[in-house]
C-alpha cells in the first residue's frame, strides 16, 4: 500500500565528512532538480550557512526515486550541525524511520559522528553506515568500517564506499535506502498526530510549519489544535517539498510536507510540539517535547543610542523566524539602553550578531557573553544570574553553582597529553579514556560551561594541529568559587565589561584583561588608568599614556586624496567606538576581555 513507498531519512555526519554534498547528490540523481536548477549546495539555503559551511536549520526535500520496478518516495530531512543546535537534531530525527551515517574515509569516526550515531539510536531509527571520500589517496575504507563495526557495532560488510563529490556510489545509497530503511506504518484513520521539526515565517503564508504526519491524516480546513502551546488554527494549506513549497490535496500517515494555518509567530508553534485535530484530538502528544532553553546571555546596544528602536524592530522580526532567540530590555551605565538577549549556544549568539549587522544595517555593541549562574543567597533565595552587573553583594551569598557539560574529545593518541593539559586548564575533571583504534582515543571530561564557550574548541584545534573533535552536553549545575571581576576606566566602574570568573582565575585574569586593554584602547587626550578589582580590591593597573594624535599630522602637506583616506579611515575606526565616560571604548573590547587566559 501507500506508506510501503515512502522513506522518511536523514543524513547524519560530523562536520565537513560530506553530508550536504550527498544530499545534493541525492537530489540531482533523483532528478528532483536539473543540473541547471540546481544551485550549489541546495539545502543550505541562508547565506551565514553557505559562508560558514554549516547547516543551522534543518531542512527537508522530497525525492522521487524508480528503482525499476516501483516508485519511491524519499523524504530527505537535512538536520543542523552543531551542538548549539541539537534539539532540533533530535526532533528531525524524530521525524524518520532510518539514517544515513555518513563517514569520510580518511577521517573516521569523530565526536559528531558518536554524539549524532547515539542520537540516532536513541530514536530507533535504523542507521545505514556509508563510507564517503574515497575517491582521495588517503582514504582508508577498510579501516574505517572496521572502526565503525568496532566502536559503534554497526554491520559495515556491505557499506556504500563513495564518493559525493565525484559522484561514484549514489545508486548504492540509493538502493540501501530502499532496503535497509523501514517504512512507516502509522494509522492513517487515527486522530491525527503530526511532528513539527522545524518552522519559518513566511510574510504572506505566516508560519510556515515543517511536519512528519504519524497518525491520521490533515488537509485544507481542518481545525488543529498545538497540543504544547494549546493554540487552535484551521489550516490554510499543505504541501510538499520539491524542494520549493507546493500545495497538495491532503497529508497523511507517514507523509512528510508542511502546514500554515495563518500563525502569526514561530513561538506559537515550536518545533517538538504536536498538531491534532480539534474536534478529535489525539489523548497523548508525541513524546520529547521541550521548549528552547537560552544557555548564553549577552546585551546588545546599539553603537548609537538613536538606533534603539531599530535594534528592538529588528530583534522581533529575527524572532519572528527564531523561537530560541530571546531578549528583554536591560539598561547599562555604560552602554545606555540595549537588550539582554538568550541564545542557545555562542555561535547561536554570532549568527543574530551578523545577521542584525548585515540584514539590519545596525552597528551594535555586544558584551561578553555569560552562562547561567545560580546564586543561592544566605536567606535561601535562588537567583538566575544572566548578568554579572546584577550579582548581590557577596555578604548576601551563601554560595554560588555553575553550569557543568560532559565533554567527548576524540583524538590521535599522541595529543592525549596536550588535550589533557588544556583540559586541566579550563578546570575540566578527568571521567575516562578508551581507545577506539590502536592510534585514536576518546576522552570523557566534566568541564564548565563558561570555559567551553569561549575559546575552547579554537584552543583544542590548535594543539591538536586540527585532529581533535569536540562534542558536549549539558549535565547540570554544580557548587563552585566565583567572584565578580569589575574593571574601572579613569576610576568608573564599567559595567558592560564586568564578568564572573572562578576565584582561582581571577588574579591573572584581572592582570591580562588590564593588559589587553591597554593595547586596544587607542591613546586619548588624557591619561587613561585601567583598574581590574574585586569588590573595593585592586588586583591590577594599567595606564594608557596621553598623546596627541593628529593623523593629519602625517600628511606632509599636499596630498589631498590621502588626506581624505585617512580621515575616512579614522572616521570607520570612530563607527565602531563607543564613548564610555570620558573613554573611547572601542567595541572588539568589550568581546576581548573574554578571550585572555
Ligand atoms: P558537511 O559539513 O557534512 O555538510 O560536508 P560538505 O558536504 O559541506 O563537505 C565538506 C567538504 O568535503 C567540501 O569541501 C566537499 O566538497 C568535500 N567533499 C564532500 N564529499 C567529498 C568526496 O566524496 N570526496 C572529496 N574529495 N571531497 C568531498
Ligand atoms: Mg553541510
Amino acid at each position: 500500500d501507500r506508506q510501503k513507498k515512502i522513506r522518511n531519512f536523514c543524513i547524519i555526519a560530523h562536520i565537513d565528512h560530506g553530508k550536504s554534498t550527498l544530499a545534493d547528490r541525492l537530489i540531482e540523481k533523483t532528478g528532483t532538480l536539473t543540473q541547471r536548477e540546481m544551485e550549489e549546495q541546495v539545502l543550505d539555503t541562508m547565506e551565514l550557512e553557505k559562508e560558514r559551511g554549516i547547516t543551522i536549520k534543518a531542512q527537508a526535500v522530497r525525492l522521487i526515486h524508480n528503482d525499476g520496478e516501483n516508485e519511491y518516495i524519499l523524504n530527505l530531512i537535512d538536520t543542523p550541525g552543531h551542538v548549539d543546535f541539537n534539539y532540533e537534531v533530535s526532533r528531525s530525527l524524530a521525524a524518520c524511520e532510518g539514517a544515513i551515517l555518513v563517514v569520510d574515509a580518511t577521517q573516521g569516526i569523530q565526536a559528531q559522528t558518536l554524539a549524532n550515531c547515539y542520537l540516532a539510536l536513541e530514536h530507533n531509527l535504523e542507521i545505514v553506515p556509508v563510507i564517503n571520500k574515497i575517491d582521495l589517496p588517503s582514504a582508508r575504507p577498510d579501516e574505517i568500517k572496521k572502526e565503525i563495526e568496532d566502536v559503534i557495532g554497526l554491520d559495515c560488510s556491505d557499506a556504500p564506499l563513495i564518493s559525493a563529490k565525484v559522484g561514484i556510489g549514489i545508486d548504492e545509497v540509493l538502493k540501501a535506502i530502499v532496503e535497509k530503511i523501514p517504512c512507516p506504518t502509522g494509522d492513517e484513520e487515527a486522530p491525527l498526530r503530526a511532528l513539527i521539526f522545524d518552522s519559518f515565517y513566511d510574510p504572506y503564508k505566516g508560519v510556515v510549519c515543517y511536519i512528519r504526519v504519524k497518525e491520521g491524516t490533515i488537509k485544507k480546513g481542518t481545525k488543529i489544535k498545538l497540543m504544547a502551546s494549546g493554540k487552535e488554527y484551521e489550516v490554510t494549506e499543505v504541501g510538499i517539498f520539491r524542494p520549493s513549497l507546493m500545495e497538495v490535496e491532503q497529508l497523511q500517515a507517514g507523509d512528510v510536507g508542511y502546514v500554515t494555518a495563518s500563525i502569526k509567530n514561530v513561538r506559537d508553534a515550536r518545533v517538538g510540539d504536536t498538531i491534532t485535530e480539534a474536534l478529535r484530538p489525539a489523548s497523548e502528544p508525541l513524546p520529547g517535547y521541550r521548549p528552547a532553553i537560552p544557555m548564553v546571555y549577552s546585551g546588545i546596544y546599539p553603537a548609537d543610542s538613536s538606533d534603539y528602536n531599530d535594534l528592538k524592530d529588528a530583534l522581533e522580526k529575527l524572532q519572528l523566524n527564531d523561537a530560541a532567540l530571546t531578549f528583554e530590555p536591560e539598561t547599562s551605565v555604560a552602554l545606555g539602553f540595549g537588550f539582554r538577549c538568550g541564545f542557545l549556544g555562542l555561535l547561536h549568539m554570532e549568527i543574530i550578531q551578523e545577521r542584525l549587522e548585515r540584514e539590519y544595517n545596525l552597528n551594535i555593541v555586544t558584551t561578553a557573553p555569560s552562562v547561567i549562574y545560580k546564586i543561592i543567597k544566605t536567606n535561601g533565595e535562588v537567583i538566575e544570574l544572566t548578568n554579572p552587573t546584577n550579582m548581590p553583594p557577596v555578604t548576601e551569598i551563601s554560595y554560588m553553582e555553575e553550569p557543568i557539560v560532559n565533554a567527548s574529545i576524540i583524538c590521535p593518541s599522541e595529543y592525549v597529553g596536550a588535550v589533557m593539559e588544556l583540559c586541566q586548564e579550563k578546570r575540566g575533571i578527568f571521567k575516562n579514556m578508551e581507545y577506539l583504534e590502536a592510534t585514536r582515543v576518546m576522552l570523557h571530561y566534566e568541564i564548565p560551561l563558561n570555559e567551553i564557550i569561549y575559546d575552547f574548541f579554537d584552543a583544542l584545534k590548535s594543539r591538536t594541529k586540527g585532529y581533535a573533535s569536540l562534542d558536549y552536553e549539558l549535565a547540570g549545575y554544580k557548587k563552585s568559587e566565583l567572584v565578580k571581576l569589575d574593571i574601572l576606566l579613569n576610576g568608573d566602574p564599567v559595567d558592560a565589561l564586568s564578568q564572573i570568573v572562578p576565584k582561582e582565575k581571577a588574579y591573572q585574569k584581572g592582570r591580562a584583561i588590564a593588559e589587553k586593554l591597554k593595547e586596544i584602547i587607542p591613546r586619548q587626550l588624557f591619561e587613561i588608568p585601567i583598574q581590574a578589582a574585586i569588590g573595593s580590591k585592586v588586583i591590577a593597573r594599567e595606564t594608557v599614556k596621553a598623546l596627541r594624535k593628529d593623523v593629519l599630522a602625517k600628511c606632509y602637506g599636499g596630498d589631498i586624496t590621502r588626506k581624505k583616506k585617512l580621515l575616512e579611515k579614522q572616521k570607520e575606526g570612530k563607527k565602531r567606538m563607543k564613548q564610555i565616560g570620558t573613554v573611547e571604548v572601542p567595541q572588539e573590547a568589550f568581546m576581548a576581555v573574554l578571550k585572555v587566559e
